[in-house]
């Protein structure tokens, strides 16, 4: 397993909470939504608006984009981190943006309120201790081929460099089916939260690749135990940049929100009545 002395639960139901700017992931199920990447002014702020309308709490919007193909969209970076400040602004979402390279740590952690670690970035060792210097709220997803060992010990390398704000996010591993983009890995929801007080969210936007499973996908990470999921929503998804077979229309993110809502309850009702019969104890 290797030394998870900061990550691990120790075996106890000690939770953690992270804070963003307000939001507190680890206590109430956390929707994070919004392009994959930020095209332009207008698309990102009409996006915003629509998915703040819908109930969302955080913001997200890739300015760095790491695509398979270097002559792909590669996002609008500083220009990209000053529309998402402005989509802030006007809507007072916290937001998230990805970061990819050690060298941007600093001046891009004064745009936004939560950095994201990629799938591809999960073991850039040098890109997490820096992280792990600074306070901020880091989103580090699951590489795509890494077990919860090594996933855990990407957590390890932040905590330990004094940051304790990490959040795990599951987002799709290799597997050899090819009709899903990725497997999402749901069992990993409470493997994860067996071993470490983390908060564990999950992205069935990439995880799926497909928009027509990512709403049957966040009702069950819901169920899973996930603190909250990640969804990419655009507000014209055939004209995206970037994941287009997987953004979502702003009205059927509103719907998704709606039923998130309903299950949302049923998994209050039920918890509590757990720890009345004493099958958990509160965390
Ligand atoms: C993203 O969320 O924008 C992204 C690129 O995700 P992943 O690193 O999981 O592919
Ligand atoms: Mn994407």
């Amino acid at each position: 397993m290797g030394n998870l002395k900061l990550t691990s639960s120790n075996g106890n139901n000690r939770r953690t909470s992270v804070h963003v700017d307000g939001v507190t992931i680890g206590r109430d199920f956390v929707v994070i939504a919004g392009p994959c990447s930020v095209e332009s002014e207008t698309q990102t702020l009409i996006t915003a608006q629509k998915v703040k309308e819908a109930g969302a709490n955080i913001l997200r919007g890739g300015a760095f984009k790491p695509r398979t193909s270097p002559y792909d969209f590669q996002g609008l970076g500083l220009q990209g981190l000053k529309i998402l400040q402005k989509a802030k602004r006007e809507t007072g979402l916290p937001v998230v943006t990805e970061v990819t390279d050690p060298r941007d740590v600093s001046w891009v952690c004064e745009y936004v309120d939560m950095v994201q670690i990629g799938t591809r970035n999960m073991q850039n060792f040098s890109l997490l201790k820096e992280v792990g210097k600074t306070d901020k709220p880091v989103l580090l997803k699951r590489g795509m081929n890494s077990t919860l060992k090594e996933w855990l010990n990407c957590a390890e390398y932040i905590l330990a460099e004094g940051n304790p704000n990490v959040i795990l996010c599951e987002r799709g591993i290799r597997t050899f089916e090819t009709y899903t983009r990725n497997t999402l890995d749901l069992s990993i929801v409470p493997s994860a939260k067996e071993l470490s007080h983390l908060p564990v969210f999950v992205d069935p936007s990439h995880g799926t690749g497909r928009l027509s499973l990512i709403e049957s996908m966040s009702l069950a990470a819901m169920a899973a135990g996930a603190d909250g999921v990640m969804i990419e929503v655009h507000h014209n998804p055939s004209e995206a940049l970037c994941d287009k077979d997987q953004a979502m229309p702003p009205d059927m993110f509103a719907g998704l929100m709606k039923k998130l809502q309903v299950l949302g309850t049923c998994m209050v009702q039920w918890n509590q009545e757990r720890e009345c019969q004493g099958l958990v104890r509160p965390q």
